[in-house]
């Protein structure tokens, strides 16, 4: 008995239909005239005139080129959406360690294509968190220094160049923003690259008296209000959500045992996505999990994973 059997056909249903809501268009070259072509192991292919290529609707999703069935990936996705590791959820779907970390990557690399960056508006909270930088998985010969022991805290007081910044803001419709901005501390200039165009005009943001806030703000002539650090609230303005958002995160990210940098925006992505979708009913949540991995272009190869970069904002 299939757990998910009644799920794969309006999977692959929703992912057309997001896939071609603006016309039938080719992945490999963008030309809009395609034909059917039959369908093979279920799934149907398409044949573009202009290429001559043919593909499917998962072609360069996340789970292109899997051999596993779309079952499988249902129940990687259940486990990813219980925040289990990667050995945990490779025992549960039945596939191997390395398989789990590129499953979940993929999925990741989509999920984040799907979702963007987003927007908020109205009364919106932003603050930052610091990770220690991490190189781990990153071979001896390449890594620009020292390793640190597992756990161990990085020495400067403060922020150093050691930490890497994670940028945040919520607004009070739950819309939520978050990202890996810089290594060590942000100036008003990276607040700018991530926030111009995504925080609504007539906003009124809330944070704490940092001052790289107070020249953004004003660039952006956005209306600012400033807790003191120490002061929690003025009225309606205040900044718990955002504080209990850092708190939560940093307890999430606490089963993965210190993240790559050059992960952590994926991992920023996946937390982002259980804030957004988190109560929804579990059938519903895995297989919006699913459809969005599937929908993107964005498949990855290994070999990119090796080659990866931290993706600074
Ligand atoms: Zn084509």
């Amino acid at each position: 008995m299939l757990l998910f059997g009644s799920h794969v056909g309006t999977i692959s249903q929703e992912v057309m239909e997001f896939r071609f809501s603006k016309g039938k268009v080719c992945p490999h070259c963008a030309a809009e005239s395609i034909s059917r072509n039959g369908k093979y192991n279920g799934k149907q292919r398409y044949l573009c005139k202009a290429c001559k290529r043919s593909f499917s609707d998962f072609t360069n999703s996340a789970i292109y080129k899997s051999r596993s069935s779309l079952e499988k990936w249902l129940k990687y996705a259940k486990c990813m959406i219980a925040g289990y590791t990667i050995r945990k959820s490779a025992e549960i779907v039945g596939i191997n360690i390395a398989t789990s970390f590129f499953w979940r990557h993929k999925i990741l690399n989509c999920l984040k294509s799907f979702n963007g960056i987003g927007h908020v508006d109205g009364v919106v909270e932003a603050d930052e968190v610091f990770f220690a930088e991490s190189f781990k998985g990153t071979k001896p010969s390449k890594m620009p220094r020292k390793s640190r022991h597992r756990g161990a805290q990085v020495k400067l007081r403060g922020i150093s160049h050691e930490q890497v910044c994670v940028a945040t803001a919520i607004d009070r419709q739950g819309n939520l923003i978050m990202e890996l901005l810089c290594k060590g501390r942000m100036t008003s200039n990276d607040l700018k690259k991530l926030y111009d165009g995504r925080i609504g005009k007539s906003s009124i943001l809330c944070t704490d008296s940092h001052k790289s806030y107070n020249k953004f703000a004003r660039d952006l002539s956005l209306d600012h209000k400033r807790i003191p650090s120490g002061k929690h609230k003025e009225g309606v303005y205040h900044i718990q959500h955002i504080n209990s958002i850092h708190s939560k995160l940093k307890r999430w990210m606490r089963v993965f045992n210190g993240v790559s940098t050059k992960y952590l925006s994926s991992y920023m992505c996946w937390f982002k996505w259980m804030e957004l979708f988190g109560s929804d009913k579990d059938t519903i949540k895995i297989r919006n999990f699913i459809v969005q991995s599937c929908v993107p272009h964005a498949y990855t190869k290994v070999s990119d994973f090796k080659t990866r970069v931290p993706a600074f904002i």
